[in-house]
């Protein structure tokens, strides 16, 4: 009867036929079926989803109230999937914490902890794919290029990593935003993406409120509208970054494939987050797109669109041909828009070596890595 299980759903950045469960991918409805088709009761499931998501279990020995026979079951038919481990740099100026994740195949994915100014919550960054496609010109990750999709367990368990993490030091804090833009175009991913959303948003797990989480496109049409389709209540923000076809284009070549015209086509049609606005990101490129007559084309590009936009001034990187516009060009560039009055917001911190408004961490790079000011082996037990 306690027969090896694995996996028979073919799904986009899912596992494979024939690839292992992974729990931590399951909801506690899936974990009681799994368990009961094993012979063991059916809350059992969630009990191990609680374990899993709202105590960040690392190991199934900390599970100390399920039955040695499960957890051996466990181990032997089942993974429990996730992030292997993690380097861990915090960053005294801004609080902030950078994870370095590897992966079980060796890859690395970066994540970060924001607390807000106050300290009164933090936002987590996280990534959805091992490198990015988009090839937008004024990202890192970009850069690098593509090499694989993340699983759904994997993308869950930076957050499960990184909050037990922070709670193990800051027992009160507040973990409480969620934003998918580090690594990776997330709609390029979307099932993992939505399946990621939805166990996080679980009470019985992490409980994050849906409001909560911003998922950041650089304009990928189809996966807009399976997203929108979705209705998981996660945020949408789109990367804009260029007022017009022809200098998105120069910037975002994927503008060639999803005209810029379609992707707002999509978001003035199609329903996100119920009563929240859009973000649109706008990356200011020194004498690219930070010019008076690009806020000025803006205003009537996005009429209509109930939204916010946030500015980001560029980080320059040494890899790229960009430079980051001067105090004063930023703020006439945002009073243009807040005259048109538009809600506009300067993304001002430095904390992440930002470089786009989606895959605006790192990268994984040697010298990104070598500039870590103080890196230490997260103390957490890995799976
Ligand atoms: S900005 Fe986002 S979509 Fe563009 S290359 Fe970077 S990670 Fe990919």
């Amino acid at each position: 009867m306690r027969a090896a299980v694995t996996s028979t759903r073919p799904q986009e950045g899912g596992p494979a036929k024939g690839a292992p469960v992974h729990l931590r991918a399951m909801s506690p409805e899936q974990l009681g079926e799994l368990v009961q088709s094993a012979g063991f009761e059916p809350y059992r499931g969630r009990q191990l989803f609680q374990w899993l998501h709202r105590r960040g279990a690392r190991t199934l020995e900390e599970m100390r109230n399920v039955p040695g026979p499960l957890r051996e079951w466990l181990a032997a038919n089942t993974a429990l999937g996730g992030v292997a481990g993690a380097d861990v740099t915090h960053h005294s100026s801004d609080g902030s914490m950078k994870f370095l994740f590897e992966l079980d195949d060796g890859k690395k994915v970066e994540s970060v902890l924001m607390p807000d100014t106050a300290r009164d919550y933090w936002t987590f960054c996280l990534s959805s794919q091992v490198g990015c496609a988009v090839d937008c010109k004024f990202c890192v990750t970009g850069l690098n290029g593509f090499f694989r999709h993340l699983r759904t367990d994997e993308i869950v368990d930076q957050v499960l990593y990184a909050r037990r993490y922070l709670h193990e030091r800051q027992p009160k804090a507040n973990f409480r935003n969620l934003v998918y833009m580090g690594m990776g175009e997330p709609l390029l991913n979307t099932v993992p993406v939505v399946e990621s959303i939805r166990l996080l948003t679980s009470g019985e797990g992490v409980d994050l409120s849906p409001r909560r989480i911003t998922v950041s496109t650089s304009g990928i049409v189809p996966g807009m509208i399976e997203f929108s389709r979705a209705q998981t209540g996660a945020c949408l923000a789109v990367s804009l970054n260029a007022p017009t076809q022809e200098q998105r284009e120069a910037i975002m070549p994927i503008t060639r494939k999803y005209p810029l015209a379609d992707v707002l086509d999509v978001v003035r049609r199609h329903p996100f987050a119920k009563n929240k606005r859009v973000t649109f990101e706008y990356v200011l490129l020194k004498d690219v797109t930070d010019r008076e007559e690009d806020a000025r084309a803006l205003v009537p590009l996005l009429r209509g669109i109930p939204c916010k936009v946030n500015l980001i001034p560029f980080n320059p990187d040494a890899e790229l041909p960009y430079g980051r516009p001067d105090e004063a060009t930023i703020n006439r560039f945002a009073a243009i828009l807040a005259e048109a009055n538009y809600t506009v917001s300067v993304r001002w911190s430095k904390a992440l070596d930002v470089g786009g408004a989606c895959g605006q961490l790192a990268g994984q790079k040697g010298q990104r890595a070598s500039r870590r000011s103080s890196p230490s082996k997260a103390s957490l037990p890995n799976s």
